[in-house]
């Protein structure tokens, strides 16, 4: 199957091929031909799969085959709602390559920013918008932006938009849309709130469930180190110095946490960043920009912050704390395996994340495999004076000159025998 089976014209057609893409993804495959018939579209997929050109290359062509129809001034025709600023700008960033000649005009609008620059350009005029939700609702009250004239809406990562609270937000911006339109609605997990919101969003009766080729929990090695709370500093630095990565992803649950582990990790003379919603957009873009560029190698983020993370080429998640809610591991581990590749996620577990532990183990299904030795490990039955003391010892910090791992191969074989030696 290639692109031009799928029956994409040739602006968007010599688009992809600029980028490197050969074939469809499987989502790809499946969603391209039924939105192209002007079909609605329930996707189960999660970010990593090639969804965003699943979405945007239907869209681009409609509009495009369109506009040579109509012409007239651009009014929005398409609306993109995502739930975090980074994932806004990674799906306007793919609509300007994926449409680059197809003078389809794209802008994004997201909070945290001044609102000059965003409301400049939609007074140029767009003909597709993505946009986060209180930023959108935001600048429709204030009669910068019109939903009256949406053909297409797409709904992305519907089960982190609830998840972050937008539920409200997304409602308000759904009574605003013309009930003649084609919607798309994906999301990660469909439990029964999501498919509930989609009922609502998804008019035309027929839809079509898309479901990744293979899963996430399915594609990543994982590993799991149990470990004392206090333990958890040593260990992180114990292997960020000794093992082979090329950029880890940490994800901490709170942004206090995420700092904290920035500090141990200086201190011990690796070079890392955190990236969280107390800081300005310009430094999370500079530290996302110093990490997909290889300037930094080691990111701490929290959930929120890390959610459209798209970095190829990312070695290792390191899950610094369990989340509560088990999707919340699914998706902080497909931050790594990207597209096809492999990945390599580890996680610790204290003794109270222990339930965490299980929760994710009976979503996926799947036993996360224990490394069973390592310095600092943890039996959690084991509370004797001497284990405890072994724990409380100070941690031994030895500077390399390099941020600490010192190494840049790309070898995967390297990750797999370093993740495998240990089970
Ligand atoms: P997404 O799930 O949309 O975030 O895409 C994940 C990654 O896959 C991005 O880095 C895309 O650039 C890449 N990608 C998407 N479609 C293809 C394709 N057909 N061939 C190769 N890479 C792709």
């Amino acid at each position: 199957m290639t692109f031009t089976n799928l029956k994409i014209i040739e602006p968007i057609l010599k688009a992809l091929e600029a980028e490197g893409y050969t074939h469809p993804t499987p989502i790809q495959e499946q969603a391209i031909p039924v939105l192209l018939q002007g079909k609605d579209l329930l996707g189960c997929a999660q970010t990593g799969t090639g969804k965003t050109a699943a979405f945007a290359v239907p869209i681009l062509q409609h509009l495009y085959l369109d506009k040579r129809r109509n012409g007239g001034p651009r009014k929005i025709r398409a609306l993109v709602v995502t739930p975090t600023r980074e994932l806004a700008i990674q799906i306007a960033d793919s609509f300007k390559t994926y449409g680059k000649f197809t003078g389809i005009k794209n802008t994004v609008i997201y909070g945290g920013v001044k609102q000059g620059a965003q409301t400049q350009a939609l007074r140029e005029g767009t003909d597709v918008l993505t946009a986060t939700p209180g930023r959108l609702l935001d600048l429709m009250g204030q009669g910068f932006v019109s939903l009256k004239d949406i053909e297409y809406f797409v709904l992305d990562e519907a089960d982190r938009m609830l998840d972050m609270g937008f539920i409200h937000d997304i409602r308000k911006i759904i009574a605003q849309l013309p009930l003649k339109r084609q919607s798309l609605f994906f999301s990660a997990t469909m439990p029964p709130d999501i498919l509930d919101l989609s009922r609502r969003i998804l008019g035309n009766p027929e839809k079509v469930i898309v479901n990744p080729e293979q899963t996430t929990a399915e594609k990543v090695e994982q590993s799991v180190y149990f470990v004392s709370r206090k333990g958890k500093p040593k260990l992180l630095v114990h292997l960020l110095k000794t093992e082979p990565f090329d950029s880890a992803l940490i994800f901490s649950r709170t942004k206090h946490g995420a700092n904290k582990i920035v500090k141990f990790l200086e201190k011990a003379g690796i070079d890392a960043t955190a990236i969280h919603g107390n800081k300005s957009q310009g430094a999370r873009q500079q530290a996302l920009g110093n990490f997909k560029s290889g300037i930094t190698n080691v990111l701490i983020a929290t959930d929120i912050a890390a959610r459209g993370i798209d970095v190829e080429e990312l070695s290792h998640v390191i899950n610094y704390d369990l989340p509560n809610i088990p999707e919340t591991y699914v998706h902080r581990i497909g931050r790594t395996g990207r597209a096809s590749a492999g990945g390599i996620a580890l996680s610790f577990c204290d003794v109270e994340e222990k339930e965490y532990l299980s929760d994710i183990q009976k979503l996926i299904h799947k036993k996360i495999p224990v490394v069973s030795e390592h310095p600092f490990l943890f039996d959690f039955d084991d509370d004797r004076p001497e284990t405890q003391a072994k724990l409380q010892k100070p941690l031994q910090l030895h500077k390399t000159g390099n941020g600490g791992n010192g190494r840049s191969s790309n070898d995967r074989r390297k990750y797999r025998s370093w993740a495998g030696k240990r089970y």
